[in-house]
Parts: C-alpha cells; structure tokens; sequence
C-alpha cells in the first residue's frame, strides 16, 4: 500500500467518526477495560509482526477510533482541551510526517518563521511590542519575545526560570540562597506548585493569597503577605494571577496587582492557560484588564484555539528576560550569528521542539483571528445562558458567575453524591463532564469546549442529573 493510499483510509475513517460524533449518534466515551483493549487492538501480534497497512489499518484504526473519548461529540464538557478544528489536524499531519524540530532555525525553517510570527501575533493582542523583524535592530531596545512550550505547565516553569534569572543573574550557576518565596492565589494551578518544586524553591515557601467567595484573588491582603514575606527573612520571587483559574475559570484582578508588582519591582506572571484568549474578544478582553503590567503571561492554544495538543504559550513583556533565562550571560542579540533566522533554542526547556506553531497557524489562516474570537465569545456566551437556566431550577446551585466557558453546578445532597451523579452520567455515555473541589465542597463542572453544544445540549444533561436524583431520600447538604 501506498502512503496515499493508507492516508484515505485513515481519512475516510475519521470523517465518519467525527460526522457521527457531531450527529450525537455515537457515546462520548464508552469505556473498556485497559485489557480488553490491548486485546481488540492486537496490540501483541501487530507489535511481533508488523504490517500496518491496508486493511490491517483500516481495522486498527477502527478499532482505535471505537476506544477514544470523542471531543467532536457535543456532549463533551469535560476537561479543557481544544475541540481541534480540521485545519489544524492538518497541521499536526504534516509535522508528523516532515517533523521539523523548529528550536534551531536550520532544522525548520518554515516552523521557526511561523513561531515568530505567532509570538509577535500573541505580544500584540497582549498589548507589548512585537519583535522587529529586521537585523540591525538594537536588541537592548525593549521588546517582547516569547516561546511556543509543549504545554502551559511547561510555559509556567520557563516564567519562574526568567523571573529568577532576572532578580539573581547568578543562581542559573550558584545554585539560589534559599530564600525565596513565590506568591500565589490558593486557587492556582497545581503546576506553579511543580515549577516552584522543580526549581527547588520548595512549595512551604508559596505564600497563599486568599480569594474571595468566588475564587479570585483579594489584592488588599497582598500588604500582609508581603509583610510577612519580609518577616520571614525572604524575597518575592514572583506573584503568580490566574486567568482565569481552572476550578471555576474566575480571573483575578490583574490590574491593582500588576500595579502593586510593577511598585515593587516583583515578577508579575499572569497563568492564562485557560483563558488568555480573550485577549482576541473586544467583548470579554476586559476580563484581562491590567495585563499588559505583567512580566510574563502563559497562554495555552491547545485550550480555547481549536489547536490539537500541545501548543502554549509563554510570552515576556522584555525580550531579555526570556533570552537570558536559560544562562548567566545572555547573547542579547538577534542577529548576532552568520546564518539566516532565528534560533529559539535557548529560550526553551525543550531542546528537540514540534512545530507546535504550524497546528495553530493552520486554526488561524483557516478561521481568521475574527473567527478565533467568535469562538471564544460564542462559548462564554453559553456558560451564561447556561447559568441563567440554572438559576431557574429549584434544588440547583450554581458555583460561581460564570467568567469564562467553565460552569460549576451541584444538585442536592452530599459531595459523595456529586460523585456518584458524575459516575451516573459517565455509564450512560451521551455527555462527559468532570468534577471539581470549590470552596471545600465537590461540584459537577461543565467546561464548554465544543463549538456545537447548545443549550439543548445542557437541559438534556440536566434532565439525566435530575432523573438519577432521589430528590427526598437524600437531601441532607453535604
Ligand atoms: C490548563 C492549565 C494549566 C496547565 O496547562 P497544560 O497545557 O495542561 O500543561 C496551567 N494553568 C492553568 C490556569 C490552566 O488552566
């Protein structure tokens, strides 16, 4: 067989999954047991014998395509990953095949440009100054830069490298004096606490901002915790803000933080991971208002841009900071090398780099940035309308005000409950949700990341919830 033709097998397999998916006719997730799997799959045999192609790949992929969660299917609502637009399958298609690993400009030309232009694109919706393109450009001058990462925890941990090669030039070498301190709100993602860990600043030294009733962060207590900080005989490394946070996808108020970081001269790093791509909304980019003041800021395409995993994110407001990241002495210069471009190599963890860029790029040329947004505001959008029918039904709560595309809810009775109605709804196969810890109580919550669920969508699986709901027998309030 030939690679043409392997391709139109596995073409013509995905378009019927994905068509059946989108026509609700096939189960969001049906799960098998890990061992029947490998068993259907004939993981064993295909393994000893080889011979993918053909009809032995027609099967495989069938089989393959039978043990998936299905993302395309509107009843998806789970976890925070893009609902990939076809464009950007593409995309990942031909970097699986020419595999292009872009951090040195030599080894993927095309891919290297593309990041560029990508990075820039992002800077500018952020507000900061593009890269010049040209050489001969002073590079002492102040620009943003930033680094396509195989993911936002990744772009997280590259913020914290930055920031401490910003305050302590010399630790990249030394080692640090142990005693710096990050600050945090108590809702922040578990990878700050994995980055702070990794870098060895240890996760006691996290101070924890405490958050209002809707989980975002109250900038009056900061004073306090910077007393304290000082007290402790320790030094602000950075102050980390959500937006929006991944519980309930609530944003902090990033302006009286980012200005009380920029009077103090503390490492400001916004985790928009999630919900950065409002930037692209005239109608929701004031959820991120005060963004510009920050140091640094994660932005997740491979989230709410339709982009197949991975693609993030990390941007600076000061190209010196991510170019001097990674060493004591930074080449400050862009152009400084005899050969054409522009290597990223040294603003990454990663050394072998995908051409993540090149997924998203393809979203973007296909939709346009205008379409990107009507996206993201056709989403939020929903979580409201959602929001709004909820607050009509008796016996529902509803977490917070929805920000963003995340919607917490709870029926009656205890946390177990909430989990056994999730499990409920998981055997019945027509929607996947997940569940969360908010406010020391569980929650069933809703993501919405799938372009073609409706509100329709939503009461059906209300009806689900209500119908497991023994509404009398067990109504104590866990
Ligand atoms: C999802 C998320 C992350 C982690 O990003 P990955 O791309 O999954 O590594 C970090 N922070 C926030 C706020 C998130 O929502």
């Amino acid at each position: 067989m030939t690679f043409r033709a392997d391709l139109e097998i596995v073409a013509a397999a995905l378009e019927s999954q994905v068509a059946a998916a989108r026509g609700r006719r096939t189960p969001v997730l049906a799960q098998r047991p890990l061992l029947d799997l490998i068993e259907d799959l004939h993981l064993v045999r295909l393994a000893r014998e080889g011979g993918l192609t053909g009809e032995a790949l027609q099967r495989f992929t069938d089989a393959y395509l039978d043990s998936i969660i299905n993302l395309h299917q509107p009843g998806y609502m789970g976890h925070q990953v893009a609902v990939p637009h076809p464009a950007a399958s593409l995309g990942a298609l031909i970097d699986g095949l020419t595999n292009n690993p872009m951090a040195i400009y030599e080894m993927g030309p095309g891919a290297a440009a593309i990041e560029w232009f990508v990075i820039n694109w992002m800077l500018e919706k952020v507000g900061w100054t593009p890269a010049p393109a040209e050489s001969g450009q002073r590079a002492d001058r102040t620009f943003g830069g930033g680094v396509l990462t195989h993911g936002g925890s990744l772009a997280n941990l590259t913020a914290l490298i930055a920031a401490r090669s910003a305050l302590r030039p010399d630790a990249w070498c030394r080692g640090d004096q142990g005693d710096l301190a990050v600050i945090a709100p108590e809702s922040n993602h578990y990878s700050i606490d994995r980055a702070v860990g990794i870098l060895g600043i240890g996760t006691r030294n996290i101070y924890r901002v405490p958050c209002d009733s809707r989980g975002a962060m109250r900038p009056e207590t900061l004073p306090q915790i910077l007393a304290r900080i000082r007290a402790d005989a320790r030094t602000p490394l950075a102050l980390v803000a959500n937006a929006c946070s991944t519980a309930v996808g609530v944003y902090d108020p990033l302006r009286p933080i980012g200005e009380l970081c920029r009077e103090l001269g503390i490492w400001f790093h916004v985790d928009g991971a999630h919900g950065a791509s409002a930037l692209l909304s005239t109608e929701y980019r004031h959820r991120l208002d005060g963004v510009e003041l920050a140091s640094s800021l994660t932005w997740d395409a491979h989230k709410m841009m339709r982009t197949p995993s991975v693609c993030a994110a990390l941007l600076v407001r000061d190209h010196r900071t991510i170019d001097s990241a990674f060493s004591q002495q930074a080449s400050y210069l862009f152009h400084d090398k005899e050969q054409p471009g522009f290597d990223f190599l040294h603003r990454s963890v990663e050394c072998t780099k995908s051409a993540m860029g090149l997924r998203f790029f393809m979203v973007l040329a296909a939709l346009g940035e205008q379409g990107l947004a009507r996206y993201v505001e056709h989403q939020y959008r929903l979580a409201e309308q959602v929001h709004d029918y909820l607050n009509g039904i008796d016996g529902i709560e509803v977490a917070v005000t929805p920000e963003s595309n995340i919607l917490c809810l709870r029926l009656p009775g205890t946390d177990a409950r909430q989990l056994t109605l999730r499990d409920g709804i998981l055997d019945h196969g027509d929607f996947y949700i997940t569940s969360t810890e908010f406010q020391g109580r569980r929650w069933l919550r809703l993501v919405f990341m799938n372009p073609e669920t409706t509100l329709e969508d939503v009461k059906r699986l209300v009806g689900q919830l209500q119908a497991m709901e023994p509404l009398k027998s067990d109504g104590a309030v866990g």
